[in-house]
C-alpha cells in the first residue's frame, strides 16, 4: 500500500509509489520525492481537473496537484455526524455549452445515475419579500455531493492530493515546482515541461508572479472575488419555506439560502440548510471570528421565517474567493514557448460550469 491509501483509503489519487515513510519520533517523515511528467497542472478543481483529463487523452504523461485532502478545491461537499451529505461551496451547476450538456446527459442517462436536476431556478428575496420567477433552465445538483463532479472529471488521470507547491523555478526549458506532501511535510517536486496553473488569481499571483509577463501580471492582478461566509446547519425541523433555495439581493447579511437535504435522496432526510453572507457582508467580516459569524448567519435566517432554529449540529467555513466579480477577459492564458498556461474562473467568470470550460478550452489551445 502506498502513502495516499493510506491517508486517504479509497481515493482516487493514483500514488507516489515510490514514497516510503519512516518513523521520526512518533511521526511520518518522507523523503523527497522529485517526478517528471510533459504537464504539471497545479490545482486539482473543476477546472485543473477538466484540462488535466483532456490534456491526458492525448497520451501525454500528466501529473495534477492539489494542496487540498480531495479533488474539488470550491466544488466541496462536507460528511456531518449522521452521515448526511452537504455542499458547502458550489451548489448546484448549470450547462449551456454543447459539451457541458452532453456530458450532464449522459451522467444523468446511466442507471442508477446520482445526478439530478434539482430545480429550475429559485425565488429572490428582496426587501422582506419572496418573487417566484419563471422556471428556466436546469440547475443539477448530484445526490452523492457536488465534489463528486469533481472525482468525475479525475477519473483516469493522475492526481496528487495533500500535495501544495510552495515554490517554482526554472531549469533550462523545464519548469520544477516544489513543496510538501501530507503527512509528514514529505518534500516533493515535479519537474515539467508545461506548466498549468488553475489557481485563484492573488494564490497564483503569489506562487508564480515572478514570472509572468508585464501583461499578464497585470491581467492576473485586475482579477478580482466576492468572498462568503458559509454556514451549514442541521436541524430539528425544516425552516418555513418550500423553496430549493433563495437567492438574496440586497440583504443586510445573506446572499444564498438552501434546503441542501432536497438534492439527497431518502436515505438522507434530516433538514440541512447551508447560508452565504452576501459578499459585502462576508468582505466585511471576512477576519471575524467563526462563532460570531454563525451567530449573526443563522440569526439572519431565523429573522426571514420568525422562527427559532434549533441547530444540531452547525459549521462555519471562510471562501477568500468564492466568486469572480472581474476576470482577465480570456478563457485562459496559454504561452507555448515558455510551457506556461493559466486558466480557471479567474479567467472564465462565475459559474462551476466557465470553470470547466476554461480547462476544455485550454487543452485545446495547446492542443492546437
Ligand atoms: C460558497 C460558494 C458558492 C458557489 N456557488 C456556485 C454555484 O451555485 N454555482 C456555480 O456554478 N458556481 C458556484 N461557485 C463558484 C464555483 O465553485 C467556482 O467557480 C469553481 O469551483 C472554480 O473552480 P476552479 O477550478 O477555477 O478553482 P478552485 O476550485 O478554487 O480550484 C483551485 C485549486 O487549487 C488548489 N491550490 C491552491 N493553491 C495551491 C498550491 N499552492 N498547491 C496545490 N494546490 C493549490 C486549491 O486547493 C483548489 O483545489 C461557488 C463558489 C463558492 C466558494
Amino acid at each position: 500500500m502506498n502513502a495516499a491509501e493510506t491517508t486517504h483509503p479509497g481515493r482516487l489519487a493514483p500514488a507516489l509509489e515510490s514514497w516510503r515513510f519512516e518513523p521520526f519520533f512518533g511521526y511520518a517523515v518522507g523523503k523527497m520525492q522529485s517526478e517528471t511528467s510533459d504537464y504539471l497542472v497545479i490545482g486539482a478543481g473543476v477546472a485543473g481537473l477538466a484540462l488535466a483529463g483532456d490534456l491526458r487523452k492525448t497520451g501525454a504523461k500528466v501529473i495534477c496537484v492539489d494542496k487540498g485532502r480531495v479533488v474539488g478545491g470550491r466544488c466541496a461537499t462536507r460528511t456531518l455526524a449522521t452521515g448526511s451529505l452537504c455542499d458547502y461551496g458550489t451548489q448546484y451547476f448549470t450547462a449551456k455549452s454543447d459539451r457541458l450538456t452532453r456530458w450532464a446527459q449522459a451522467w444523468i442517462n446511466e442507471p442508477d445515475s446520482t445526478l439530478r436536476i434539482w430545480n429550475r431556478g429559485y425565488p429572490t428575496w428582496e426587501r422582506g419579500e419572496i418573487k417566484e420567477r419563471e422556471p428556466g433552465h436546469p440547475r443539477y445538483a448530484p445526490t452523492t455531493g457536488m465534489q463528486s463532479i469533481a472525482e468525475r472529471l479525475a477519473q483516469g488521470t493522475d492526481v496528487r492530493v495533500s500535495t501544495t507547491i510552495t515554490a517554482l523555478a526554472k531549469d533550462g526549458d523545464k519548469w520544477v515546482a516544489t513543496g510538501h506532501a501530507h503527512p509528514g511535510e514529505t518534500p516533493v517536486s515535479f519537474t515539467a515541461k508545461n506548466l498549468c496553473l488553475t489557481l485563484p488569481a492573488e494564490q497564483l499571483l503569489r506562487l508564480a508572479g515572478t514570472f509572468l509577463s508585464d501583461s499578464w501580471r497585470s491581467q492576473i492582478e485586475s482579477v478580482t472575488y466576492d468572498p462568503a461566509w458559509t454556514v451549514i446547519a442541521v436541524l430539528e425541523n425544516d425552516i418555513p419555506f418550500d423553496h430549493t433555495a433563495i437567492e438574496f439581493k440586497n440583504h443586510p447579511v445573506l446572499g444564498w439560502l438552501s434546503r441542501d437535504h432536497t438534492k439527497r435522496d431518502f436515505r438522507h432526510p434530516e433538514p440541512v440548510i447551508v447560508a452565504h453572507g452576501s459578499g459585502a457582508w462576508s468582505r466585511v467580516h471576512i477576519e471575524d471570528w467563526k462563532d460570531s459569524v454563525q451567530a449573526a448567519i443563522l440569526a439572519a435566517v431565523e429573522g426571514l421565517g420568525g422562527q427559532r432554529l434549533a441547530v444540531r449540529e452547525a459549521h462555519t467555513h471562510r471562501w477568500r474567493y468564492a466568486a469572480p466579480t472581474q476576470t482577465t477577459g480570456e478563457p485562459f492564458l496559454s504561452d507555448k514557448a515558455q510551457g506556461l498556461h493559466i486558466c480557471g474562473d479567474g479567467c472564465g467568470g462565475i459559474r462551476l460550469e466557465n470553470a470547466i470550460a476554461t480547462g476544455w478550452l485550454l487543452a485545446e489551445g495547446i492542443k492546437g
